[in-house]
């Protein structure tokens, strides 16, 4: 029986009452919110310099204030969704927030159609990155066509994912196993090898019995992204996704080159699994499964609140005290399941809140270091909510992943420090190596196959099934190397993948945990933390710089590729030989 939430001991719970002490409270304060400041008086006024002032002095006010409003209520909401309560007073500020956005959705478009570029010291960042738009940006009644078509242009997005997630029906394996998506992952770990080659050529074999209209549904959401870039003069669709985050270029295209260049060091692992699992033929079905199988590993929750605190030694004694006092003390962290509970795990709050951790905590070895990995994202809000203003607190999402790789990293060595038992050890290290092999590796190759897609749109040539296949498979062949058996089922797999609708993001993972491991091979205490205090007070590449890493060149790829052939060479060692 899982427990109710009213049965929840304290020190388990996450204190929200810190935000607001009861819901009476948080009312008082919604309606204090409800009634939003007439934004509409300054239409037309923003080339007053304190007209343009006064209005970003309310726009960020009344941003703070809903987003403390937010945050209880999803985090309320969280604890138990199905509170009927809860879950009224979370739809009530949502739709406030929509509200808000509505209201305040000319402000941008105005501030680029001005004459003349005004300067305001505390908002000089913000209007820098809003300016560098303005060669991007249309006339008001073309941006108003634009934002009309929007809706029907979510079409292929949301067609997939009602496809992937409803509509999709998968068969049982041979023994009666049921397949899902969740499933999926579980059966790619099993021992049994019969279970992993079933699951894996049932999953492709039912994407491809629909890969006409996947096919066309991809090619709908790239048709987009050429319209897009066509309609705001960007050079290419690539082009066109990461200017507005502040994103050269080069940065994709050198990860794809450099991450290329490397692939033997990836190969010369795949050789060494294929050795360990003492297999005559290594498939695609059997990259998962771990090397080291029936390893015991049990944490209490304070054990892994120890360790990981422990971990972050190297980030000095003050970031240290900061975490201790959060895990153990200011209850950030919501600990255990609990009857209706939302399941996962994140890391959220608000410049005005603690950075909270929600967990369903279950004592594995995952658990801990999804736990070192929420910290990693809280300290990082912590420590720039302190020390920027509300407007540079958030930082952005191409160095979010940043802080918390990093510090799965640094509990992987806290772990490795402590463990004598060489299976342990082995089970620890092969699973950072299967990491790198699915964050780095793998989802550069998404992200090469992505770019290639576009290209193709944008030279007219169609998109059609059969050269989908062909040059996914091509790819899968050179990332996997001369030691793997290429199944034919995996030419289908781009079909499967809901990411192909995210417009160029999955490239983050590989640029996120090469910073974070470029860094641990290279921490100056003093410079990380500085990134981590700096929010969005800089260009996202600036802000990597600050901590030392330069995205723009090979260093971080080649830093990782040097820690991923390190822990292969441990590996090696401590395996026993087959
Ligand atoms: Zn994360």
């Amino acid at each position: 029986m899982v427990t109710l939430r009213d049965a929840v001991a304290i020190e388990d719970k996450w204190n929200v009452e810190a935000i607001y002490p009861s819901p009476d409270d948080w009312q008082k304060d919604f309606e204090k919110a409800v009634k939003l400041p007439d934004f509409a008086t300054y239409r037309g006024k923003l080339s007053e310099e304190t007209a343009l002032k006064e209005l970003l002095n309310k726009y960020f006010t009344t941003d703070r204030h809903l987003s403390k409003l937010y945050t209880y209520a999803h985090l309320r909401h969280d604890e138990d969704v199905a509170n009927d309560f809860f879950k009224k007073n979370y739809a009530k500020i949502s739709a406030l927030c929509h509200k808000f956005r509505e209201e305040t959705s000319w402000i941008e478009p105005e501030i680029l159609s001005l004459p003349k570029e005004i300067k305001l010291e505390e908002y000089q960042i913000f209007l820098e990155k809003l300016y560098r738009l303005r060669p991007h940006t249309l006339s008001a009644d073309k941006e108003y066509i634009l934002a009309l078509a929007g809706k029907a242009l979510d079409a292929p997005h949301k067609a997939f994912g009602a496809f992937n997630n409803a509509d999709i029906k998968f068969p049982n394996l041979s023994n009666g196993l049921e397949l899902t998506h969740g499933k999926f992952q579980l059966y790619l770990r099993s021992p049994d090898r019969k279970i992993r080659e079933e699951a894996f050529k049932a999953m492709h074999h039912s994407f491809a019995a629909y890969e006409n209209t996947i096919c066309e549904l991809i090619n709908g959401e790239i048709q987009r992204h050429v319209f897009e870039r066509k309609a705001r003069n960007y050079n290419s669709c690539l082009e066109a996704a990461l200017f507005p985050h502040q994103i050269d270029v080069a940065v994709y295209t050198s990860l794809i080159s450099s991450v290329k260049s490397n692939l033997p060091a990836l190969h010369r692992y795949l050789k060494m699994r294929k050795e360990h699992l003492n297999v005559a033929e290594l498939h695609l079905y059997d990259m998962y499964v771990p090397l080291v199988a029936d390893v015991d590993f049990s944490f209490e929750y304070e054990e892994a609140e120890k360790l990981i605190i422990e971990s972050v030694a190297p980030l000095g004694e003050e970031y240290q005290k900061i975490l201790r006092k959060g895990l153990l003390k200011d209850r950030w962290v919501d600990r255990y399941e609990n009857a209706q509970k939302r399941s996962g795990a994140y890391s959220s709050g608000c410049f005005d809140s603690m950075p909270y951790i929600l967990m369903n905590y279950q004592k594995t070895l995952n658990d801990v270091k999804t736990l070192a990995h929420e910290a990693g994202h809280s300290m990082h809000s912590y420590l720039s909510n302190k020390n920027q203003p509300y407007q540079y607190s958030s930082y952005p999402i191409f160095v979010a992943e940043v802080a918390s790789t990093f510090n799965e990293e640094l509990l992987c060595w806290q772990l490795l420090s402590k463990l004598d038992d060489k299976k342990k050890r082995a089970y620890i290290i092969n699973q950072k190596i299967d990491d790198i092999r699915a964050t780095f590796f793998r989802q550069t190759m998404f992200a090469e196959f992505e770019l290639k897609l576009h290209e193709w749109a944008d030279q007219d040539i169609p998109l059609t099934p059969a050269l989908l296949k062909e040059e996914y498979y091509k790819l899968n062949q050179e990332y996997f190397g001369p030691d793997v058996v290429v199944d034919k089922e995996v030419e289908i797999e781009w079909a499967r993948i809901p990411h192909f609708y995210y417009n160029f993001y999955v490239y983050q993972y590989a640029t996120g945990i090469s910073a974070a491991l470029s860094l641990s091979e290279n921490l100056t205490q003093e410079n990380y933390l500085k990134f981590l205090s700096s929010g969005c007070s800089k260009f996202p590449l600036d802000l990597l710089k600050l901590a030392g890493v330069d995205m723009k060149s090979s260093k971080p790829i080649e830093a990782t590729i040097h820690r991923f052939e390190k822990l292969v060479k441990e590996l090696q060692e401590i395996l026993p030989k087959s």
